[in-house]
């Protein structure tokens, strides 16, 4: 393929990945979005295989189609409740494919030929801060997949001087490039210092953050996933790799702040890290005691029965039972005997940002009934039934009345203001951040206890 042909591939794909992300932002419209996705992608595999970058087709062939397979094999049995390990080892990958791509130029005696001496510095300068970028993303997103799997304990790990220590490291590792980039005699020890050294940052800066503070975690890699294939396109010198990185690292870097707005922290504290220690404000974390009110299913359906306004508010636990597409029938129902009905999602319910509407929109649940926790919170008061089904830290009451709670300050969905609260679950174990629930203690919530997805077949038997 000619250069000119190339370059038009890339630029309809960067077009598409534009649209892509757009299409995306908005539910109705997610579908086209990932189709544009796709064929943008499409575009860029024919183009890069059919261009003169392409020196052997036989050597792509065996790093391509064990690649395809792996990849297809994998998301098609991930579990939706395994969806944010994959995302994060998925990351690690274009952290490595980032160092990989810069110790592969250092180590080509032909990287340098043709260009003059300012342009060897700047390309010095693309494969040193490509490999930081990548060993940061490749640690970091090894540890988040170890973290949300359980291999990894989820309580942030606080070293003393922890905030000193990193300091050094970016200390030293600019001391390092400054070298690297001035010919040093030791140019490839500099370079695997540097690739040490910011791997170690990667993981010290995850396991600073934990409890509830991961959706941060997950969407800040997202973003430096972004950069570092950014900084691979820089040191290929492929326009396509940039813009598109580009494009994940802002995006993921916007998602952050939405995640941080979602739980009301500032993004430099949960990046420096520290919170959900369970000591975030100082003093005693109040463990909820008291009475417990369990129900049965034959009352809750009753109870739904008989209410004109029903708010469902799905959480982690409904993503573990698969429960959506017995809540979208209980839901037709209910719409069907003149009952309102609403999805209320918090930003962080489940364990992967948009966990909750994707559930939702593959249970074809009609989009106008699912809202945000912004426009939810006023209307719980008028609501006569409440149904938490698997959620626990997002209904939370400790956030907003125990200052020394882990999650103290995060946004709530504050339901136990309806007349009627059922909570789903099936014990009264913490959720994610590890928290008490004085919720589940209240006069007008009742426990179902058991499976969520064999709960809501039995109301769903009721109707
Ligand atoms: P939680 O993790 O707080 O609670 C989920 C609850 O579901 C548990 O208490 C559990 O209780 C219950 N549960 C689990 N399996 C079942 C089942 N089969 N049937 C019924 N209940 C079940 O989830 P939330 O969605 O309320 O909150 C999300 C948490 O995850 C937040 O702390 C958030 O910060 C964190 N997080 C979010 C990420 C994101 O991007 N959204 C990423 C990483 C973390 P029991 O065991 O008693 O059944």
């Amino acid at each position: 393929m000619s250069h000119s042909l190339v370059t038009i591939f890339y630029i309809v794909a960067a077009v598409l990945f534009i649209l892509s992300l757009g299409g995306l932002s908005n539910q109705e419209t997610a579908r086209r979005g990932n189709m544009f996705g796709i064929i943008g992608m499409l575009l860029a595999l024919i183009a890069v295989t059919a261009s003169d970058a392409v020196t052997s087709y036989g050597v792509l062939a065996v790093a391509l189609f064990p690649a395809i397979l792996i990849g297809a094999t994998l998301a098609r049995r991930v579990k939706m409740t395994e969806m944010p390990e994959l995302v994060a080892i998925l990351h690690s990958f274009v952290g490595a494919a980032a160092v990989l791509v810069g110790l592969a130029l250092k180590l080509n005696p032909k990287s340098h030929v043709g260009l003059t001496p300012i342009e060897v510095t700047i390309h010095e300068i693309e494969v040193f801060v490509g490999v930081c970028i990548g060993s940061i993303t490749f640690t970091g997103s090894v540890i988040a997949f170890g973290k949300l799997r359980g291999l990894i304990s989820g309580a942030p790990m606080l070293l003393p001087a922890r905030h000193v220590l990193n300091l050094i490291i970016v200390g030293a590792t600019i001391w390092l490039g400054i070298l690297f980039v001035g010919h040093s005699d030791h140019a490839m020890t500099m370079l695997l210092i540097a690739l040490f050294l910011t791997g170690i940052l990667g993981i010290h800066l995850v396991m600073a953050i934990g409890g509830a503070d991961m959706p941060v975690v997950v969407s800040m890699l997202n973003s430096y996933s972004g950069w570092a294939a950014a900084a691979a396109g820089f040191m290929l010198g492929n326009d396509l790799l940039i813009i598109v990185g580009a494009l994940v690292g802002s995006s993921g870097a916007i998602l952050s702040l939405i995640m941080c707005r979602g739980m009301n922290r500032s993004l430099p504290s949960v990046i420096l890290g520290g919170f959900g220690t369970g000591d975030g404000g100082g003093g005693t974390v109040i463990t909820p005691e008291g009475e417990v009110t369990s129900i049965e299913v034959a009352q809750t359906a009753a109870l739904l029965k008989n209410a004109k306004s029903v708010i469902i508010v799905p959480g982690y636990g409904m993503a573990v039972a698969q429960a959506q597409h017995t809540i979208a029938k209980i839901t037709k129902k209910l719409r069907e005997n003149n009952t309102q009905v609403i999805f209320a999602i918090h930003p962080v319910a489940g364990r992967l940002p948009g966990h909750m509407n994707v559930l939702l929109a593959e249970a074809n649940i009609p989009y106008d009934i699912v809202m945000e926790l912004d426009e939810m919170n006023h209307t719980f008061p008028a609501t006569d039934v409440v149904m938490v089904i698997g959620a626990n830290d997002i209904v939370n009451p400790s956030a907003l009345d125990d200052p020394s709670s882990p999650i103290a300050g995060m946004p709530v969905l504050e339901v136990w203001k309806a007349k009627d609260v059922v909570v789903m679950k099936r014990s009264m174990g913490t959720g994610y951040a590890g928290v008490g629930n004085p919720l589940f203690f209240n006069e007008n919530t009742s426990m179902l206890f058991g499976d969520a997805g064999e709960n809501v077949d039995a109301i769903l038997a009721q109707f």
